[in-house]
C-alpha cells in the first residue's frame, strides 16, 4: 500500500485537500486524514488527477523504430501524465490479423512503461481492400479498430467493416480523407495564407466529406463509431447531425488543433494532417468541445526523425509529438489564463471521458474501487517547453520554447511511480 498526503485531490469535480490510499490494483480509500503504516508520498503544493488516457498515440514499434519505441513513446506518455494510451497499428507489419497481435501484445507487455492498448487495423495493411481479422484480434481482446493514416475509400469495404466490428460489439475510429481532395505535396489547409507562402493546401472536404459518408453508414450499421482528430467546422456539422439522428458517434480533437491556426505555420514542425485550418475553425472545436459533440481530447502524438522533417513543406513527414506537451499546454491557455475551462473539464476530456467511451473500465477517475493510476502536478508556476529534456525520441513540435503553468512532478501507474521529477 501507498499513501499520497497533503496534496489538492481532484475528487469528483472538485479540488480538496485530501489523501489518497491504494494499492497495485486500485485505490482504497478517498479521504481527509488518512492514516496508514505503509509508504507516504508527500504531495504538498501539488495538485493530485486521475492519470491522463490518450486514445490517439503513435509508437512506431514495430517497424519504425528509428522515430519511437514502445518504451520510449510510453516514457514520454508518463512524462505527460498518461496512464493509458491507445496505439495506432499503421506499424510493418500492420496488426491486421490474431498472429500479428499476438507478438504485438508480447511485446506491449514486455517494453510499455503505462497501459498501452492496441488498435487492430480495419483493413488488411491499411489497404482499404479487404476488411482485416477483427474476430481473430477481438478473440485477443482488441475491440478497437483504426487505419489511421488513410481513410477507406471504398464505400462498400467500410460498411462491411462497420457491420463486422458491430456484430463483435467492438468500435471503428477513422481517420477521413478522401484522397480526391488531396492534391501531390500539398501540405496545409487551403486558404489564402497557403498560397502567399508557395504551398499547397488541403481543403476540409477532404476530411468532412469521408467523414460524413461514414456517420450515414454508422446511423444504417449501429457500429459503434469514433472521428479521429476533428479539424473542420463542415465536420462538427456532420457529427451534431449524426448525434441528433441517435447514431453511436464521438469524436476527438487534438491538443494541436485547439491551440493552433493555419496562419500559425512556419514549416515542417507545423505540417501534420488533418492540417491546421482557420480561427473559425479553430473556435468551432473549441465550442463543439463544449457543447458536447466532440468529446474526448487526443495527442495524435507522432514522432519522426529528424531527417524525415528536414524537407520542404510538401516532401516533410506529416504529424507532430504531443504526449510530454498537450496537458501543459492546454491547462496553460484555457484553465490558466483564459479562465475559460474548469481544470476538472480538461482533465474529464483527456481522462474520464476517454475512459467511458472507449470501455476500458474502472480509470479516469479518482474513486475508490478505481484503478490506482495518478499523477502529481505543479499548477501556476512558470517553465519552459525545451524539446531536449523529452524522454520521446521526437523532437517535431512547434511548441518547444513556449511558457506553461503546469508540470507532471510524478505518475503513478498500477500503484507503482513510473516518472518522477523530484529530485531525491
Ligand atoms: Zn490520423
Amino acid at each position: 500500500m501507498r499513501l499520497i498526503k497533503n496534496g489538492n485531490i481532484l475528487f469528483r469535480d472538485e479540488l480538496n485537500k485530501m489523501d489518497i490510499l491504494f494499492d497495485e490494483e486500485q485505490i482504497l480509500e478517498v479521504a481527509e486524514n488518512l492514516q496508514a503504516d505503509c509508504e507516504v508520498i508527500d504531495a504538498e503544493g501539488l495538485t493530485v488527477l486521475p492519470g491522463l488516457i490518450d486514445v490517439h498515440v503513435h509508437l512506431r514499434e514495430p517497424g519504425f523504430e528509428q522515430k519511437e519505441t514502445i518504451r520510449t513513446g510510453s516514457s514520454a506518455a508518463a512524462a505527460g501524465g498518461f496512464t493509458t494510451i491507445m496505439a495506432m497499428p499503421n506499424l510493418n507489419p500492420f496488426p491486421d490479423h490474431r498472429d500479428v497481435m499476438e507478438e504485438y501484445l508480447k511485446r506491449i507487455a514486455n517494453d510499455a512503461v503505462v497501459n498501452v492498448i492496441p488498435y487492430g487495423t480495419i483493413t488488411y495493411g491499411e489497404k482499404g481492400g479487404e476488411v482485416s481479422d477483427m474476430s481473430g484480434m477481438r478473440d485477443l481482446g482488441i475491440r478497437w479498430f483504426s487505419d489511421d493514416g488513410v481513410g477507406v475509400a471504398d464505400d462498400s469495404v467500410m460498411e462491411e467493416a462497420q457491420k463486422k466490428a458491430a456484430s463483435l460489439g467492438a468500435m471503428i475510429a477513422c481517420h477521413t480523407e478522401n484522397m480526391e481532395y488531396r492534391a501531390p505535396g500539398a501540405s496545409v489547409h487551403e486558404a489564402d495564407y497557403a498560397g502567399v507562402m508557395g504551398w499547397k493546401g488541403i481543403p476540409s472536404a477532404c476530411e468532412s466529406s469521408q467523414l460524413e459518408r461514414d456517420l450515414i453508414l454508422a446511423e444504417k450499421t449501429g457500429v459503434k463509431y469514433h472521428g479521429c482528430h476533428i479539424s473542420a467546422v463542415e465536420s462538427i456539422k456532420a457529427l451534431r447531425t449524426a448525434k441528433d439522428h441517435g447514431a453511436d458517434v464521438s469524436a476527438e480533437v487534438t491538443a494541436h488543433h485547439l491551440l493552433l491556426e493555419n496562419t500559425d505555420v512556419k514549416g515542417p514542425d507545423w505540417k501534420m494532417n488533418p492540417p491546421l485550418r482557420t480561427h473559425e475553425d479553430r473556435m468551432a472545436l473549441i465550442n463543439a468541445l463544449e457543447d458536447g459533440t466532440l468529446d474526448i481530447i487526443a495527442s495524435d502524438h507522432a514522432p519522426h526523425t529528424e531527417a524525415d522533417k528536414n524537407k520542404s513543406m510538401a516532401d516533410a513527414a506529416f504529424g507532430i509529438i504531443s504526449l510530454e506537451t498537450s496537458f501543459p499546454l492546454l491547462y496553460t491557455e484555457f484553465v490558466y489564463r483564459q479562465k475559460r475551462w474548469t481544470l476538472a473539464q480538461l482533465v474529464n476530456w483527456m481522462s474520464a471521458k476517454p475512459a467511458e467511451r472507449f470501455g476500458l473500465g474502472k480509470r479516469g477517475k479518482i474513486e475508490p474501487g478505481y484503478k490506482p493510476d495518478l499523477i502529481l502536478t505543479e499548477l501556476g508556476p512558470e517553465s519552459v517547453i525545451d524539446k531536449n529534456s523529452f524522454l520521446s525520441k521526437g523532437r517535431n513540435t512547434p511548441f518547444d520554447g513556449w511558457t506553461v503553468n503546469a508540470r507532471i512532478i510524478e505518475t503513478i501507474c498500477g500503484g507503482r511511480t513510473v516518472f518522477s521529477r523530484k529530485s531525491n
